[in-house]
């Protein structure tokens, strides 16, 4: 039997490590395999590089926090601040998932700080709906092209998204010139699991990670 395998799809570099790097690195004790995604490279996270120097940067860090957890990293080359609920990017989270086909998914908060990571969780949820629709092409343009092919064949249905909530303490959020939540001393964090496609099973539930 393969292992089981968690995908984290978050909207830049760092996002999934940061929020999640915890219970990813949990998983992958558990025997569960890892997937680190970004939607983006991370293109304007520099005040001094040009974009394609500091995206470079970006994904080798990618590359190495997934080695960390002996996983694999994605990246779906989107461009900072420009990822936006669209067909085009929609088909690429679908086309990452199908070929991932991953037990677990972990993703933004749809509210949060950042329009990037709210897009995202939209793109992800709606990906995470696409994945076992046969007669969606996940190649952008080619719905009257591409033969409809099976999602997941042989995996289950039991597909869920998990946002992510992290409350911080005022102190930590006051820290100088953060642009990303910090998981640190007394952060909580809740997970929200929802049964996405169809067949998902159970109910809602909440529980603390
Ligand atoms: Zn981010």
């Amino acid at each position: 039997m393969s292992a089981p395998r968690v995908l984290a799809l978050f909207a830049h570099p760092d996002d999934a490590e940061l929020l999640c790097g915890g219970t990813l690195a949990l998983l992958a004790d558990l025997g569960w395999r890892v997937h680190l995604a970004a939607m983006s490279p991370g293109d304007l996270g520099s005040p001094t590089l040009d974009r394609e120097a500091i995206a470079a940067i970006r994904r080798e860090e990618g590359r190495q926090a997934a080695a960390l957890l002996k996983g694999v990293w994605h990246c779906l080359e989107a461009r900072d601040l420009s990822i936006f609920f669209c067909d085009e990017l929609c088909r690429r989270a679908t086309a990452l998932i199908r070929r991932v086909a991953p037990d677990l998914v972990l993703t933004h908060s749809p509210t949060d700080y950042l329009a990037d990571h709210e897009e995202t969780a939209r793109i992800v949820a709606h990906a995470c709906f696409a994945t076992p629709v046969r007669l969606y092409a996940a190649e952008f343009g080619s719905d009257s092209e591409a033969p409809p092919r099976a999602a997941h064949p042989g995996q289950s249905q039991r597909l869920v998204a998990v946002h992510l909530e992290v409350r911080e303490h005022d102190a930590q959020r006051r820290r100088g010139g953060q642009q990303h939540l910090a998981l640190a001393n007394g952060g909580e964090v809740h997970a929200h699991l929802s049964p996405l496609v169809a067949g998902g099973t159970g109910p809602q539930c909440h529980a603390p990670l």
